[in-house]
């Protein structure tokens, strides 16, 4: 294959475990959707309860279902509903669903009594991030929904959550506020005869970063594949987390160039001085961002030969042009895109992290897109 990816299992149940450590007595929900970020959502989500997660959360209830079939019987939460689903499988298949709105609990309540079972439901709560969840103002009346329904025997509530929209910027005072907006709402719960369940807010930059957040059950997604959701306060490798997926490919081409020629479409990059250039067969149409060539500031680089070789010029569908410097390595040579870098003790290696900020993203968008036709190789115990 000219360009793979690789996906480190036994770096997903150590971030796992990682993160349990952190999470005292609270449980650890690894989030496996958009295909585990890319990793794959069968085996990341394998890895990870291998390496003490308890729940699964993804988005879509498709998602889940494939989680299923593939065998996996531990508790998954599908958050987010669109009117006109079979949430009847979803059901019988004892996935639990996020509900947010009366549509949402009815279609819920039908499955039940479709399926004969009790639907296991979270409530989801808007506490400041202005993204799904109820309302505040329609808290109050969705609980007595939910109630009579609780009452009749169609739905248990397992748990009542909200979102962090900036728990990723340390000490930003919504993070504070979106928790007190919580607290009011659970005792709401409580006061209108609803048991909230497990009480869960944190995503991966609040389980690491903020205790107060924690609560019962943390939703993990992009700590896991070893990524900071803070990079700049706190860089993977201080997390102790390891970056699992390393993008591979092998050179296609290397060949001199003299000083001044243009490079790539448009000819953006015009070279200084003599150099070699290799040709990387890996372009945004493997998910790579075309961006990386267009954002001011520090360019994408991949390494060959031990050392960190820039991108010329713009990314291509198919490739990348890469500076090597007046070394004339064999065509087919390793080259590492991105991989785990200074979490692994190989400081020039470029991570997806380095991608990110050479393409003025976050590194969740970098893994997450490598697409489809690059393949997925699992290594590690629990491949
Ligand atoms: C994606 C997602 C998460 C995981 O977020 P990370 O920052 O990757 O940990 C948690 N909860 C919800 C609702 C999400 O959509």
């Amino acid at each position: 294959m000219p360009a793979e990816a690789v996906v480190d299992l036994d770096a997903i149940a150590g971030n796992a475990a990682v993160l349990r450590e952190r999470l005292g007595t609270a449980q650890l929900m690894a989030v496996v959707k958009a295909d585990g970020y890319g990793h794959g959502a069968v085996p990341a989500a394998r890895a990870a309860l291998a390496g003490g997660a308890s729940w699964l959360g993804v988005a879509h209830v498709h998602e889940a279902l494939a989680l299923r079939r593939a065998g996996i019987t531990a508790p998954v939460l599908a958050w987010l509903l669109t009117p006109g689903l079979d949430l009847a499988a979803a059901v019988a298949a004892d996935v639990d669903l996020s509900v947010a709105a009366p549509w949402a609990l009815a279609e819920v309540v039908a499955a039940a009594r479709a399926t004969g079972r009790t639907a296991s439901i979270h409530l989801e709560l808007d506490t400041g991030m202005s993204r799904g969840g109820a309302s505040p103002q329609r808290w109050a009346d969705l609980l007595d929904a939910v109630a009579g329904h609780v009452a009749e025997g169609s739905v248990r509530v397992r748990g009542t959550w909200a979102h962090f929209a900036s728990a990723d910027a340390p000490g930003d005072p919504s993070v504070d506020a979106q928790l007190d907006v919580f607290a009011a709402a659970v005792a709401t719960a409580r006061a209108r005869g609803v048991d909230p369940g497990l009480l869960h807010h944190a995503n991966s930059p609040a389980a690491l970063l903020v205790p107060r957040a924690r609560l019962d059950l943390a939703r993990c997604g992009i700590a896991l594949y070893g990524l900071s959701p803070a990079p700049a306060a706190a860089p993977a490798a201080r997390l102790g987390l390891v970056p699992a997926m390393t993008l591979t490919a092998r050179l296609a081409h290397v060949r001199p160039v003299p000083a001044g020629v243009g490079v790539s479409y448009g000819l953006t990059h015009v070279v200084p001085r003599a150099t070699t250039l290799g040709l990387v067969p890996v372009g945004y149409g493997d998910g790579l961002p075309r961006h990386a060539s267009t954002v001011p500031g520090p360019a994408a680089a991949v390494l060959v030969g031990g050392r960190r070789r820039p991108v010329l010029g713009r990314v291509c569908m198919d490739q990348v042009v890469v500076d090597l410097g007046g070394d004339e390595p064999a065509p087919g040579a390793p080259v590492v895109l991105f991989g785990a870098g200074q979490a692994a003790g190989r400081p020039e290696e470029p991570t997806a992290q380095d991608w990110a900020e050479a393409a003025g993203t976050i590194a969740y968008e970098v893994v997450t897109r490598i697409g489809p036709r690059v393949p997925r190789r699992w290594t590690g115990a629990a491949a």
